[in-house]
């Protein structure tokens, strides 16, 4: 019924750029998970986190594939903390038309992170030594009808974008990977 709460576990990954060393194992670890079958090949390209590496500026910054989002964002943002300059777009989680990241790259459609469905704790977490990425979890209650109302946004932008049949087409080959 509209309106009524449930429990839901929240999974937050802490992220803490001055211990992240720009490894990339978390890159390769998502790809080869998600890989089909799984783990039989990796490539970063496909991961559904991506580390922003510059070396001569000591800039590593893991950021996780968030939504797709159709239209690219009408403005440029550039941070400076502690000193050092991170460029525009640098802490954006968006699948958008601007820049390639967080995107299949055979067939253009969007990545996101899906907290590696099914395992108790997210991969690129547990590889990482440096302990860059911490998970937290926490309890919250949400509406009912609220997941779905998500999901169904984000088919209608994937459709919007990408038609209707390569969207079918995405989902039919996904569930044929689960049923493998
Ligand atoms: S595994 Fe950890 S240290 Fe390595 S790039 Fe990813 S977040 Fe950074
Ligand atoms: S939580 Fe899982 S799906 Fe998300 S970026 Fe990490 S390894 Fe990839």
């Amino acid at each position: 019924m509209k309106g009524e709460k449930k429990k839901k576990i929240i999974k937050t990954v802490k992220i803490d750029v001055d211990k992240c060393n720009g490894c990339r194992a978390c890159e390769v670890i998502c790809s080869s998970f998600h890989a089909a079958p799984k783990y039989s090949s990796n490539n970063p390209a496909r991961a559904r986190i991506k580390v922003i590496r510059e070396p001569l500026s000591d800039i590593y910054v893991p950021v996780y594939a968030g939504e797709y989002t159709p239209a690219e964002c009408a403005g440029r943002d550039k941070y400076t903390i502690d000193g050092k300059e991170y460029d525009e777009c640098a802490f954006c989680r968006a699948s958008c038309p601007s820049r390639d990241d967080f995107k299949e790259p055979d067939s253009g459609l969007p990545l996101k992170c899906d907290m590696c469905e099914g395992e108790e704790e997210p991969l690129c977490v547990k590889v990482c030594l440096a302990d860059a990425l911490v998970l937290e979890e926490r309890e919250e209650e949400v509406e009912e009808d609220q997941e779905q109302v998500e999901l169904e946004i984000g088919l209608e932008s994937l459709t919007k974008k990408h038609g209707m049949q390569k969207v079918l087409d995405a989902i039919a080959r996904m569930s044929q990977k689960e049923d493998s």
